[in-house]
C-alpha cells in the first residue's frame, strides 16, 4: 500500500473480483463497473448484533465495498467488552453498541452509511427485514438466530410445483464463535438448509451427571455445579436461583468452596463460579476476526455473484493447531422454517380470527400462544403495542375468511410465544391456510402433505 503504485481508490481489490470474468464465478455473474457501482449504491446489508462478531462484520463489510449497512443490537457497551469489541472505547461504556459501532466505522471508512437500530430484534416489524438484500448474523444466542431465521424464511414462497420462488429468497450469512472455535455458514432459504433444518447441530449443553456431582466430584466445576444444582435447592426450598443476582452467585461460590475443601479440590474462584453457572466461554478476538472475514466474503459472493458460495457450513477449530472443514448439510424437507409452511386446512369459513388464534395454541406443530397475525404485510391482529392492539381488536370477531379477502387458500404469518418442553420462546411461523368447501383442493396443492395436521 505504501509504494508508488498505491491504489487510486479503495475499490482496487474489489475491482479485481468484480470487473473480470473467471472460471469460479457464480451462475449469474456479469462482471463490469456497473456491478461494482450497483453493489455500492443499492445493495443493503443488515448486520444483526454489534458485539464481538458484529464489530468485525461492520468493518469488514464496509471495507468490502458495501455502503448501505444497518446494524441492530439491543445491548449497551460494558467494560468487559472492550478487549475484543474494538470499535468501543472506555468513554463509550453504557452507550448502545449499535450506535457507537455505526459511528466509529463511518468515521474511519468514508462513503459508508450505517444506520443503527438500538432495540430488540423482535421490536422491528417483519417488513423491516424484507428491505435488505442479505442479512449477516453476528449473534451468540440460538434463540436470536432462530428468530431471524424464521423471519427470513417467512418471506419465502413456493410456486405450485413446490419450488422456491427466487425473488422471495432472503439469504443469510451466519457466523458464530465459542472460544477458539467458530463457524460460518450460508443460508439460502429453500435452497440450502436453514437454521431450523440443522438445529441438532446445537446439542443441549453438556451437563455433569448428578451422581458425579453428589458423590465423586473431581474438578472445581463439579463442586460449583453441586452448589448450584443440588445444594441451592436443599437449602432454599422452592426459591429459584437467579444467575444475575450477585447474592445468589456469592452463596453458590461459598458453598462450592466448602465442597472443594471437603474433597481437596483446588481452583474454585468467584469468576469460575460465574463462568460455570452462566456457561460463559471466553471470547477470543482472533476467532471473531477469522469468522467475520469468512462471513463478509460470503456476503460479497452472494450479492455480486463473483464466486460460488460456501457450500454450506464452514467450521474452524484453533484449539490445537488449526483445522477448518466445510460440510455440505442437506435441507430437511419437513422443516417448519424453510418448508412451504404449516398447513392449517379444513378451516370453516365462519371461523373468526379469535377462534383461529385460539386454535394455534392447541395445534401440535405450532403451540403458539398470544399470536399476532399478519396477512401479506397487513396486520390482522397485533398483541402489542397497545395502540396497534386497539386498532386491530375489532378484527377478532370477523371471520378469517373475510379478512383474507375470501380466497380459498393463502399464507399467513403468526408470531407469538412458543411453549415447547416447558420453555417459552418468541416464535414466528408461516401458515398455509386452506378453507374447506370453497375450492376443490388438487393433489398439487397438497404436495406438502407432510405438513398435514
Ligand atoms: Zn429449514
Amino acid at each position: 500500500m505504501a509504494n508508488s503504485t498505491a491504489p487510486k481508490s479503495r475499490s482496487r481489490d474489489l475491482d479485481k473480483l468484480l470487473l473480470r470474468p473467471g472460471n469460479l464465478v457464480g451462475p449469474n455473474f456479469e462482471p463490469g463497473a456497473e456491478l461494482r457501482d450497483d453493489l455500492q449504491q443499492y445493495a443493503r446489508v443488515l448486520v444483526v448484533g454489534a458485539g464481538g462478531l458484529g464489530c468485525e462484520l461492520l468493518k469488514d463489510l464496509a471495507l468490502s465495498g458495501f455502503r448501505n449497512l444497518d446494524v441492530i443490537d439491543m445491548d449497551r457497551i460494558e467494560v468487559t467488552n472492550l478487549n475484543r469489541q474494538f470499535l468501543f472505547r472506555l468513554e463509550d461504556v453504557g452507550k448502545p453498541k449499535a450506535v457507537v459501532a455505526a459511528k466509529r466505522v463511518m468515521e474511519r471508512v468514508s462513503g459508508v452509511n450505517i444506520v443503527p437500530h438500538f432495540c430488540r430484534i423482535e421490536d422491528k416489524d417483519i417488513e423491516f427485514y424484507n428491505d435488505f438484500n442479505i442479512i449477516a448474523l453476528g449473534l451468540d444466542s440460538i434463540e436470536a438466530r432462530s428468530y431471524i431465521n424464521a423471519v427470513a424464511c417467512s418471506f419465502l414462497e413456493y410456486d405450485s410445483d413446490d419450488n422456491p420462488r427466487e425473488e422471495t429468497i432472503k439469504p443469510m450469512v451466519d457466523g458464530g464463535t465459542e472460544g477458539f472455535k467458530g463457524h460460518a455458514r450460508v443460508i439460502i432459504p429453500g435452497v440450502t438448509p436453514c437454521f431450523e433444518c440443522t438445529i441438532w447441530l446445537f446439542p443441549p449443553q453438556v451437563k455433569f451427571p448428578l451422581c458425579t456431582l453428589a458423590e465423586t466430584p473431581r474438578t472445581a466445576a463439579h463442586c460449583i455445579e453441586y452448589a448450584h444444582l443440588i445444594k441451592w435447592d436443599e437449602v432454599h426450598s422452592g426459591k429459584a436461583f437467579d444467575p444475575d443476582n450477585p447474592e445468589h452467585m456469592m452463596w453458590v461460590y461459598d458453598a462450592a468452596v466448602k465442597r472443594a475443601e471437603l474433597f481437596g479440590i483446588p481452583g474454585v474462584t468467584y469468576s469460575l463460579t460465574q463462568g460455570v453457572v452462566k456457561n460463559i466461554i471466553p471470547a477470543i478476538a482472533s476467532t471473531n476476526a477469522i469468522i467475520s472475514a469468512a462471513c463478509a466474503l460470503e456476503t460479497l459472493k452472494i450479492v455480486s455473484g463473483c464466486s460460488k458460495t460456501l457450500s454450506n457450513y464452514l467450521t474452524y477449530n484453533g484449539v490445537e493447531g488449526l483445522h477448518t472443514e466445510v460440510t455440505e448439510f442437506v435441507k430437511d424437507k419437513d422443516c417448519l422454517g424453510c418448508g412451504p409452511g404449516v398447513l392449517v386446512d379444513q378451516l370453516d369459513t365462519s371461523v373468526t380470527l379469535q377462534n383461529f388464534i385460539d386454535m394455534l395454541e392447541e395445534h401440535p406443530k405450532l403451540l403458539l400462544s398470544k399470536a399476532s397475525i399478519t396477512h401479506r404485510g397487513k396486520n390482522l391482529y397485533m398483541q402489542a403495542p397497545p395502540v396497534l392492539e386497539e386498532m386491530t381488536r375489532s378484527n377478532l370477531g370477523v371471520p378469517l375468511y373475510d379478512l383474507m379477502g375470501k380466497v380459498s387458500k393463502d399464507t399467513l404469518h403468526a408470531s407469538g410465544t412458543i411453549n415447547k418442553d416447558n420453555k417459552k420462546t418468541s416464535g414466528l411461523r408461516k401458515l398455509r391456510v386452506v378453507f374447506k368447501g370453497i375450492d376443490v383442493v388438487t393433489d398439487m396443492d397438497m404436495a406438502g402433505g407432510a405438513y398435514d395436521q
